[in-house]
This record gives C-alpha cells, sequence and structure tokens, in this order.
C-alpha cells in the first residue's frame, strides 16, 4: 500500500476525494480515523450552534475540483439561476442540509468505506522510502489531517459548573453569558436570545466582521504568493492577526443583536457575571503542543515550530521528510503555516491537491 491518510473527517475526506480523481483506486489508498462518516465531527459541533447556513460559499464542498460547486448543484435541484447569480456575487451561502447531503452522497460513490480502516495512529515513524504507522505498516506517502486538538475552555472558567462549551450539545438558560468573539460566538448570541433569554456578551476585543474566516485574498493563488513570501517572524505575526475570531457582516446579526440590546436582553460587559449559564464559545486548542500524534513527530525527528505551529513547504508537506522518494503532508488546521485558511473545506482542497502533486510525482515502483 503506497499512501495514508490519518484523519477520518472533513479534511481527510476531501484528500481522499481528491486523490480519486487523481487516479487513485480504494485499494491503493488506507484512511485511518475513529468515525466512519467524515463529517461525524463537524455534524455534532454545526449542531449544537445550531448553524444553519454555512460560512463559506459554493466551493465550500469536498469534491476534488472548485467548480461546478454547490450553487450549480442548488440551480439544477430547484431549477432557479438565483443560486448562481448569488454566487457571483459572493452571496450564495449553502444551507448545513445541503452541504451534508453532498457529504453523505461522496462517501457513497467515492469508495470511502472501503478504504477507512478503524484506529487511532500514535506515531508516525519516517523509514527509509516512506513512514511506519504504528503496526499497520509502511506507506510511502502520507498526508495528516487530526483536526483541532480538542476544545478551549479559558483557564479561569474550567471549574465553573455553570460552563458549557458552544460545540457541545446543550439549551438555553434564562440568564447566558458568550464568552467569545467569532461566528459560534455571534450564533449562540441569536439563539439565546431567540429562546428568551436575557444574553451578556463577554469579549476581549471588539469582533472583527468578515465574510470568510481569512480575508478573501488569501484564498487566491496572487494573495497566497505574497503570504509564502514572508519571513517566519512576518508569517507568525499575520496569522496572528488573520486567524482573530470574525463574523459576517449583515443584518442577519445586526437587526436580532439591536432588538435585543433595546428589549434591554443583550448587552456587552467586560467579564462574566452570575447569569446562571456561561457559554464560551472560545473556539479549539491550538498548537501541536496539544496532539499527541504531532507532538511526537516533532520531538521525535526535530521538526521546526513557530510558536506553536509546525513550519511547513507552501505545498503544505513537512520539509525535511518530505522527499522523491516519500511524502509527509499535513492538512486542516494544523496546516495555517502553508495555507491561512487551511482550517476551511477550501483549504482541505489545497492541501489536497499539494499531497496528489507529491503521490503523482512519485509513484510506487
Ligand atoms: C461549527 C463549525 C462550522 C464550520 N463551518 C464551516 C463552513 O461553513 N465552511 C468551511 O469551509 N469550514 C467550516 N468550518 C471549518 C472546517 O471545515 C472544519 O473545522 C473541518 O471539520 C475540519 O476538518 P478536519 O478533518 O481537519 O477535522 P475533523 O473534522 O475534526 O476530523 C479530524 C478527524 O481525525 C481523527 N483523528 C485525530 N487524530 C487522529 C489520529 N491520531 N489517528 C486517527 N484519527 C485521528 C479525529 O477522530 C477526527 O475524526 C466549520 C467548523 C465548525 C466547527
Amino acid at each position: 500500500m503506497s499512501v495514508a491518510i490519518v484523519g477520518s473527517g472533513l479534511a481527510g475526506f476531501t484528500a481522499y476525494a481528491t486523490l480519486r480523481h487523481g487516479g487513485l483506486e480504494p485499494g491503493e489508498i488506507v484512511v485511518f480515523g475513529m468515525a466512519d462518516d467524515p463529517a461525524a465531527a463537524w455534524r455534532l459541533r454545526a449542531a449544537a450552534i445550531r448553524q444553519r447556513e454555512m460560512r463559506s460559499e459554493s466551493d465550500g464542498h469536498c469534491l476534488p475540483t472548485s467548480f461546478p460547486g454547490l450553487a450549480v448543484r442548488a440551480a439544477v435541484r430547484r431549477r432557479s439561476a438565483r443560486p448562481l447569480v448569488e454566487s457571483v456575487l459572493d452571496r450564495y451561502h449553502p444551507s448545513v442540509d445541503e452541504f451534508l447531503s453532498h457529504v453523505d452522497e461522496l462517501r457513497e460513490r467515492s469508495g470511502w468505506d472501503a478504504s477507512l480502516r478503524r484506529a487511532r495512529i500514535e506515531r508516525v515513524h519516517a523509514v527509509r522510502g516512506g513512514f511506519e504507522l504504528d503496526g499497520h505498516g509502511t506507506f510511502r506517502h502520507v498526508l495528516l489531517a487530526p483536526g483541532h486538538p480538542g476544545l478551549n475552555v479559558p483557564e479561569e472558567l474550567r471549574d465553573d459548573p455553570r460552563v458549557v462549551h458552544s460545540y457541545a450539545p446543550h439549551e438555553y438558560a434564562s440568564t447566558v453569558t458568550v464568552v467569545g468573539a467569532g461566528l459560534a460566538a455571534a450564533t449562540e448570541w441569536l439563539n439565546a436570545l431567540d429562546a428568551g433569554a436575557e444574553v451578556v456578551s463577554v469579549r476581549r476585543r471588539e469582533p472583527v466582521r468578515r465574510p470568510l474566516n481569512v480575508p478573501r485574498q488569501y484564498f487566491s493563488r496572487r494573495g497566497l504568493a505574497g503570504y509564502h513570501a514572508l519571513g517566519p517572524e512576518q508569517r507568525s505575526a499575520l496569522l496572528r492577526s488573520l486567524l482573530e475570531p470574525s463574523y459576517p457582516p449583515g443584518r442577519r446579526f445586526d437587526e436580532p443583536l439591536a432588538r435585543g440590546a433595546c428589549e434591554g436582553r443583550f448587552r456587552v460587559e467586560p467579564s462574566v457575571n452570575g447569569t446562571e449559564q456561561v457559554i464560551c464559545a472560545t473556539g479549539f486548542r491550538r498548537g501541536v503542543e496539544h496532539d499527541p500524534l504531532l507532538r511526537a513527530l516533532v520531538e521525535e525527528h526535530g521538526l521546526e515550530t513557530a510558536g506553536h505551529r509546525l513550519v511547513l513547504a507552501s505545498d503544505s508537506t513537512v520539509p525535511g521528510l518530505t522527499d522523491a522518494t516519500r511524502t509527509l503532508a499535513v492538512a486542516g488546521a494544523p496546516a495555517q503555516w502553508a495555507f491561512p485558511g487551511a482550517d476551511t473545506l477550501v483549504g482541505a482542497k489545497y492541501a489536497a491537491r499539494g499531497f496528489l502533486r507529491r503521490v503523482q510525482a512519485c509513484p510506487t515502483p
């Protein structure tokens, strides 16, 4: 077997679809993961915050090519040009249901289940001509897509019995504090107001308003070329600012929040107070040190890191462990060094395409 993907979430799934499109058969790829459904983790989190619409646009899918995207699919199904027109104006956002049915269909027709092995990989060990994955054999090309290393709850709130993380299933009490300033926080303000609660927003800074989770320019070839030209310190500083929590501009958020404020049910406070419930919309833990697989990889092979990030080549491969005979690549949140929007579906495609190019350049003898 020549190719392995570690992690059976959406990034691993997108890579799988890309490899299949590139001509690999299910029998030539092994996917190691804990869940059969590639949307398993995502589904739970989106349901917890009652997300109905994708933040991403037509190209936010798991198919190997960007076009035709979910707008074309919706236009055909609804027999309407509207999704296409909205897409041209960057205003088309597929529903979560549309996205999930696309994942289900692609899972079915790609052969995903035939390639899946239910196993957690503890160690990736570089050997001549490939990588040994625990006792599962040696693979010439490996893509690591382990996702985020757990949910983040601020230290001072960890023992507070009122706390629930926004990505864990929950209902709403009659008084709710929402900690955070990103899309999950904004969605929770609206959810809790809708449920009739009095809502307090606690945030460290004023939220950034932007349509996508990083500025649009960093999804383009040109924007990316400028990013890749930056030295390590500048790149780290830019990533810090790009990855600040943000949520989209628009009346969808502004109107209910203004109404809530008028009714005395929405306000901003500097710190957590005495509300019945505290929802931490504080995202995920960040950094290789929190992921046992990546931490061991860095320690064992002396890989370069910048702050808590793994330093990667522009095509999302691990320098020093990738050459003409073997590939180690990374996708998803741990690949932000190569692509600032790595933790998006478009970002997953970016890593997947880089991986496929390496696999094709070095076929199994
Ligand atoms: C609520 C929410 C809404 C989002 N909305 C959008 C959106 O609209 N558009 C967009 O583009 N992006 C969106 N994103 C971002 C992005 O698409 C997701 O974060 C995506 O799920 C990342 O996929 P992943 O495969 O990296 O991680 P995950 O889906 O978390 O999957 C990782 C998988 O790897 C497994 N794993 C981990 N370590 C190992 C190991 N050592 N061995 C074997 N298996 C392992 C885990 O068990 C898990 O199954 C959203 C994210 C969230 C949370």
